[in-house]
């Protein structure tokens, strides 16, 4: 009996289930990868692409080739909704998908909840193909004379990077941009180690970075902040961390209160067997767990090696994080700052280390390994 595998999501957490897809067959199932676009981008890089180091090719990640050599059909379009009993998946292209087994990996949606009163000057980081078009859009309208304010909401890696890169970007079109940062009430970096946090407020302030913490809500021009200011800004990045997907709710598998899937160590759904996620779209019911990229990426061979196991009925593995991430953080002009535990450092080679990590991952899925016919 053939069975149906579904992979709901073409992001940092099912490439290494496709690679693994590719390099080992997997008999008497039919494979799908469902995702929004063909093209998935490498979040590490976003910061360097936006400060304008990257090319866009040299971190978008190709799903078509990658899917093929998987043996997976691809579908272009959004899951929509899901029937955890009946095993089947709605997608925005109309009609349902059924599956026997399916992975969950569509990530998280930014939170703007309290920024819709912006309007068109918001823009979210997710979906990244959206934020990579309008961000060129709004940086191809200035020019030399152009004096823009750019926001970002968010004091985490994201939320600092972006401000870096926006200004680095702004700058080498514009004399005046003024890039303003807020935090939230834990500040920049909350999370981070003491010295990590000094280092990220210090290349804040070196390049004119305007920072403020407090809670803020979008309003028509521009953004006010809890004591009542208000900061007229052209552009508002919103980069404030995930909310789960809408769909989940109506579902019927197990979700945490906050909305997001419940696994366990093992990736798979205490409530429906047949289902499994990874990424930013889980919270895990055995222990914390941040959302990144790195253990996103760190679970992707656990969760295919459970794929297989849940096909054979072998036992699973589990995906048990290190203590402590290495965290890079882009500065946006070829300099970047390490945060690892209680230990931090900054300079270019730091950048060096995070280029090379960078590139490499990328490399593992781009037309250089295909060409070999190999993933590793
Ligand atoms: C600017 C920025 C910089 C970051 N930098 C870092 C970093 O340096 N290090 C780090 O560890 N983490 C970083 N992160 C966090 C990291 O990007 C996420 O934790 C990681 O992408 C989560 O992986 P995922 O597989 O869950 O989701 P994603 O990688 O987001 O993949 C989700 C995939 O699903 C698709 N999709 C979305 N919705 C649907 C749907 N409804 N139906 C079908 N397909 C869908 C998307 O198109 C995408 O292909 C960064 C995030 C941002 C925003």
């Amino acid at each position: 009996m053939t069975r149906r595998v579904v992979l709901a999501g073409g992001g940092h957490a099912h490439l290494a289930v496709l690679a693994d897809w590719a390099r080992a067959p997997m008999p008497g199932t039919m494979r799908t990868l469902i995702t929004s676009s063909r093209h998935t981008a490498y979040s590490g890089m976003l910061p360097g692409w936006m400060a304008g180091i990257y090319r866009p090719d040299e971190l978008l990640i190709d799903l078509a080739p990658l899917a093929e050599r998987a043996g997976a059909e691809l579908v272009l379009a959004d899951v929509v909704g899901l029937d955890a009993v009946g095993q089947t998946l709605r997608l925005s292209t109309g009609g349902d998908t059924a599956f026997d087994l399916l992975s969950l990996a569509t990530g998280g949606d930014t939170d703007t909840a309290a920024l819709a009163g912006l309007g068109e000057r918001l823009l979210p980081v997710r979906p990244v193909n959206m934020f990579m078009d309008r961000w060129t859009q709004f940086a191809g309208q200035q020019s030399a004379a152009s004096k823009p304010v750019v926001a970002i909401v968010g004091g985490g890696a994201g939320g600092v990077e972006l401000a870096l890169a926006a200004r680095a970007a702004l700058r080498s079109i514009c004399a005046a941009p003024r890039i303003v940062l807020i935090a939230g009430p834990g500040g920049v970096l909350p999370g981070h180690a003491h010295g990590a946090r000094r280092l990220a407020r210090k290349a804040l302030i070196q390049r004119e970075i305007v920072i403020e913490t407090g809670m803020t809500t979008g309003q028509p021009e521009g953004l006010e902040l809890d004591d009542g200011r208000l900061i007229p800004a052209d552009l508002v990045i919103a980069a404030t961390g995930s909310v789960a997907p809408r769909w989940l709710a109506q579902s019927g598998l197990a979700c945490t209160p906050r909305g997001f899937v419940t696994v366990g160590a093992d990736l798979r759904s205490p409530s429906h067997p047949a289902i499994f996620a990874a990424g930013d779209i889980i919270e895990r019911s055995d222990r914390a767990l941040t959302r990144s990229g790195v253990h996103a990426v760190k679970a992707g061979p656990v969760l295919a090696a459970n794929l297989r196991a849940a096909l054979s009925g072998a036992p699973l593995r589990q995906y048990q994080p290190r203590d402590a991430t290495l965290y890079l953080l882009s500065l946006g002009d070829a300099h970047a700052i390490a945060s690892w535990g209680g230990l931090a450092g900054s300079g270019r080679w730091v950048w060096w280390l995070k280029d090379q990590i960078d590139r490499r991952f990328v490399s593992r899925y781009t037309a250089g390994w295909q060409a070999k016919g190999t993933y590793p």
